[in-house]
C-alpha cells in the first residue's frame, strides 16, 4: 500500500464551515430537529457526538425519536455483516417515514460509506436518501448539508484522504464522562478487518492538542476519559519526536482527572513502559481489553496478528504482576477460514487459562476487499455456531469465578443511571470495568461513589456504601 500523510483540517477550512454554519441557520426551510443513529463501536460514537454538535451549532434541537426528526443521519459500521444489512434496513424503513413528513431529510455516512463505491450505490438504490459522506469528510457536514437544501439532487462527498480535523464542536452523550480520539485509522491489516481500508492509515493526534482537550473537560467538570482508536498501543507513529501511549497517559495522569482509560489495545504493540506505567499511575483505571481473537498459532498467523499465543500470555502475566487483580477483557473470532476443531480448542484452553471479566465474541463474517474473505475453508455456519455456543458457556462459567475476586473488595462506582430492577438502587461501572449496582437515587447520576462488594448477581457486582448513604436519606 502506498504512503500516504495525514492531512490537517485548516483553520481556514474549518472557519469556512462556519460560514456554512451560518447560511444554514439563516435558510428558512432548514432542518429544525434531528436525529443520530449510531452503530459499531466507541470511534462512530464520538464521530456521532461531533455531528450533534455540529447540527446543534446550526440550530437544531434533538429529536429523542427518528419518527419526531427533520433530518435524520446514520453513521454506518461495516466492521460486521449484520450492522451493515441493520443500517440499510433502518433506512428503507425511514422512506415510510418520509411519506407523512415530506420535509424530513436522511443522511448517511461513518465507515459503510467509505467502501468503494457503495455511497454511489446507496444514492441509486435508496433514492430517498439526500447526503452521503465518508468519515474524511465529517467536518464537511455544514457545507454539504447546505448543498442538499440547495438541490433536488443527492450529495455524495466520500474522499480518499486521511484528515484530522481538531475543535469541532461535540455534544457529548453523558457530562460526567468524555471521550477523547487519539489516534485515527490502522496500519496493521488483520486479514478479516475492513478497518485499514475505510478508516484509511494510522494518524496520531499531536500530544499538546490532546491534553488540552483534556484539561477542558477536567475543567468542565469530567470525572472519567476515554481515549480512543483502533490501536492507541502506537499513538505517536510519524509525529516529531515518537512520542509513546505510555508517555502520553504519564502526562494525563499528571492532570488529576478522576479516571482515565483507553480503548482498544493490540497485543504486539503492548510494552513493558506501558505495562510499568499502569502499575505506577494514580488515575488510569485497573482494566485493560486485550483482544486475543484466536488461541491458536497458526491462525493467529493467518489472521496477520503478529504475535503468538505464548507472547499474548506473557503479556497478560506481565500486565497482572503489574497491576493486581486488574480487569481483563478480550475479542475472539470464531470459524475464522480453515479453523479446525483442535485449533478452536486451543482457544478455549486460553479462555480458561486467562480467566477473563468479559469477552465479545464473534462468529467470523467475511468482509470483502479483506484478505480472509478469499481464503479457502470458510467454516460452515453450523460448525461456527456450535462452537460460540460452547466458548460463550465457558466464558460464562470462568467469569463468574473471575468475579469472585471482587466480593468483599472496596470499589467505587461512576453511577450512570438508575438500576434496571429498582427506583432505590443505580448502577454503574467500577474501577475495573465492572458493572456495580449499589443503593442510590437519581441524585446520584454521574457521581463517584465508595462502595463495598458483597456479592454477585447475573454478572453484576451487587454492593453496599461506605459513605454512610444507602440512597433512602437523600431520595
Ligand atoms: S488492529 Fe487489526 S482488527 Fe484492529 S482495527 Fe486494525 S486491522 Fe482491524
Amino acid at each position: 500500500m502506498a504512503e500516504r500523510k495525514p492531512v490537517m483540517v485548516t483553520e481556514e477550512q474549518l472557519r469556512e464551515q462556519r460560514g456554512y454554519m451560518a447560511q444554514v441557520l439563516a435558510m428558512p426551510h432548514r432542518p429544525r430537529s434531528y436525529h443520530v443513529v449510531t452503530y459499531g463501536c466507541q470511534m462512530n460514537a464520538h464521530d456521532s457526538e461531533k455531528l450533534a454538535g455540529m447540527l446543534s451549532d446550526m440550530g437544531m434541537a434533538e429529536a429523542s425519536t427518528r419518527e419526531q426528526a427533520d433530518f435524520v443521519i446514520f453513521n454506518t459500521c461495516c466492521v460486521r455483516d449484520n450492522a451493515e444489512r441493520r443500517a440499510l434496513g433502518n433506512v428503507t424503513w425511514l422512506k415510510e417515514v418520509r411519506k407523512q413528513n415530506p420535509n424530513l431529510m436522511i443522511a448517511v455516512c461513518g465507515c459503510m460509506i467509505q467502501q468503494p463505491g457503495m455511497a454511489e450505490k446507496i444514492i441509486k438504490q435508496y433514492r430517498f436518501v439526500d447526503l452521503a459522506f465518508g468519515t474524511s469528510n465529517l467536518y464537511k457536514l455544514p457545507e454539504l448539508l447546505l448543498r442538499a437544501l440547495q438541490s433536488d439532487r443527492a450529495v455524495v462527498e466520500v474522499e480518499d484522504e486521511d484528515t484530522i480535523a481538531e475543535a469541532l464542536p461535540v455534544k457529548r452523550l453523558r457530562q460526567d464522562a468524555a471521550y477523547i480520539t487519539i489516534m485515527y485509522g490502522c496500519d496493521n491489516f488483520c486479514s478479516y478487518c475492513i478497518v485499514p481500508y475505510v478508516r484509511g492509515r494510522e494518524r496520531s493526534r499531536e500530544m499538546s492538542a490532546i491534553l488540552a482537550e483534556a484539561q477542558a473537560l477536567r475543567d468542565a467538570g469530567v470525572k472519567e476519559i476515554m481515549l480512543l482508536g483502533q490501536n492507541v498501543n502506537s499513538y505517536g507513529r510519524g509525529l516529531t519526536g515518537e512520542p509513546t501511549f505510555a508517555q502520553l497517559l504519564r502526562e494525563l495522569d499528571g492532570l488529576d482527572i478522576p479516571r482515565i482509560r483507553f480503548m482498544t489495545s493490540h497485543p504486539k504493540d503492548l510494552s513493558d513502559e506501558l505495562i510499568e506505567v499502569m502499575g505506577t499511575s494514580r488515575h488510569i483505571l485497573p482494566q485493560f481489553h486485550l483482544p486475543v481473537q484466536s488461541g491458536n498459532d497458526e491462525i493467529l498467523r493467518r489472521m496477520n496478528r503478529r504475535y503468538d499465543r505464548a507472547r499474548y500470555l506473557e503479556r497478560v502475566r506481565r500486565l497482572r504482576e503489574a497491576v493486581p487483580g486488574i480487569g481483563l477483557t478480550t475479542d475472539i473470532i470464531v470459524g475464522f477460514p480453515g479453523e479446525t476443531e483442535e485449533q478452536f480448542q486451543d482457544t478455549m484452553a486460553l479462555v480458561d487459562e486467562v480467566g477473563y471479566d468479559s469477552a465479545f465474541t464473534f462468529i467470523y463474517s467475511p468482509r470483502t476487499g479483506t484478505k480472509a474473505a478469499s481464503m479457502a475453508e470458510q467454516v460452515p455456519e453450523a460448525v461456527a455456531s456450535d462452537r460460540i455456543q460452547r466458548l460463550i458457556a465457558l466464558q460464562d462459567r470462568r467469569q463468574r469465578e473471575a468475579m469472585a475476586r471482587f466480593v468483599g473488595m472496596e470499589e467505587e462506582v461512576l453511577v450512570e443511571g438508575l438500576s434496571r430492577r429498582s427506583d432505590k438502587a443505580v448502577s454503574g461501572k467500577g474501577r475495573h470495568g465492572v458493572s456495580i449496582t449499589c443503593p442510590g437515587t437519581a441524585d446520584d447520576v454521574g457521581q463517584l461513589l465508595r462502595v463495598r462488594v458483597t456479592e454477585i448477581k447475573n454478572n453484576t457486582l451487587m454492593a453496599e456504601r461506605t459513605d454512610g448513604k444507602d440512597g433512602e436519606h437523600h431520595a
